[in-house]
């Protein structure tokens, strides 16, 4: 019998999410005998022809990572939802724009105007930028549009699935591919990882007070982190009880505060939304009639990057989206 033809492809984002799938270590090649993989750029060399010269839906399914950030990555994820009966977003940035979505606080001309004229470390006295078109002696040269807009897979395809994460560990990967090889599947539009927040998972939540109160915002390099205790307890930003469970607590356990790259749990618009509205309510709770206006001004200054700190993987999915220019 025909294995099942799987494709993997990334699109904005930083390699993370295809190092994972090597993770899975002596499991990938349970996954490569009982799948045919048809596409995999960083490992195996497709070419966009060869998935051109699929037939329609004949690809099983498709884990497409990354934002989609050039022109180039629009037309590859179409063609590979033509092509593909699932398409599964891998990863935050497919998922929620990720940390290439944070390019939404600006636009094409004013990231070209940095990277291209500004930045320190560039010698470029023509201020030449990237062309969409360029004549050279043997004919012309051309490269994709850079949006101005990063969006996430869902803004630019239909998705059936989400695997969260920056990147997804590797047993949620592999229930994944196990639930799709054995059609076990929950509904479409589903996030493959459980529907709880971080904090009901967290080693730490024992110590998470019942009614918290921070006074001070500390960040983790200006204090030495008790590792047992709650992260919210100890003054530093942790948007765990925001967040989507299922990472297996990796930043907690190396005494980092969560970022929230697992996204929003089920029934939340928008993670940042959420998270801020959290932070604000334990903010100097206790002292609430007493505080002054220098109070709260001390306190919100006491968040380095509030639009990095609580949209810091969602900004492309979130109610904003994007700055306006
Ligand atoms: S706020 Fe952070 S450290 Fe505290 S219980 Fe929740 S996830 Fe754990
Ligand atoms: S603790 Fe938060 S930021 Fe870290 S892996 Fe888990 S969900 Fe992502």
């Amino acid at each position: 019998m025909a294995k099942p033809k799987v494709a993997f492809y990334w699109c904005a984002s930083c390699g993370g999410c295809e190092e994972t799938v090597v993770d899975l270590n002596e499991d990938l090649l349970k996954v490569a005998d009982a799948v045919d993989i048809v596409l995999w750029p960083v490992a195996l060399d497709f070419k966009r022809k060869d998935v051109e010269a699929l037939a329609s839906g004949e690809i099983a399914v498709s884990f497409i990572n990354g934002a989609i950030r050039l022109e180039e990555q629009e037309e590859m994820v179409k063609l590979l939802r033509e092509k593909s009966g699932l398409v599964v977003a891998f990863g935050s940035c497919a998922h929620l724009g990720g940390i290439p979505g944070l390019a939404n606080f600006w636009d094409r001309d004013t990231i070209f105007q940095r990277v291209y004229k500004e930045a320190p470390t560039v010698e470029n006295p023509e201020g030449m930028t990237p062309q969409l078109k360029t004549a050279v002696d043997v004919g012309e040269l051309t490269l994709p549009e850079f949006y101005d807009t990063v969006k996430t897979l869902d803004q630019t395809i239909p998705v059936d699935y989400y695997l969260p994460g920056c990147p997804p560990p590797p047993d949620l990967i592999l229930n994944a591919v196990t639930a799709i090889l054995k059609g076990e599947l929950p509904e479409k539009g589903a996030v493959l990882a459980p529907d709880k927040a971080l904090c009901d998972t967290c080693p730490r939540k024992d110590s998470k007070p019942e009614k918290l109160s921070i006074k001070e915002i500390k960040r983790p390099w200006e204090i030495k982190i008790d590792p047992e205790k709650c992260f919210l307890d100890q003054g530093i930003i942790c948007v765990g009880p925001a967040t989507r469970s299922g990472c297996g607590e990796t930043c907690i356990r190396a005494n980092m505060p969560c970022r929230g790259c697992f996204g929003p749990v089920g029934g939340v618009a928008d993670q940042g939304a959420r998270a801020l509205s959290m932070i604000a309510s334990i903010l100097g709770i206790e002292e609430e009639d007493k505080m002054t206006e220098e109070d709260v001004k001390r306190l919100i200054d006491g968040i380095a990057d509030p639009a990095g700190t609580f949209y810091r993987f969602s900004l492309p999915a979130s109610l904003l989206r994007r700055k306006r220019m």
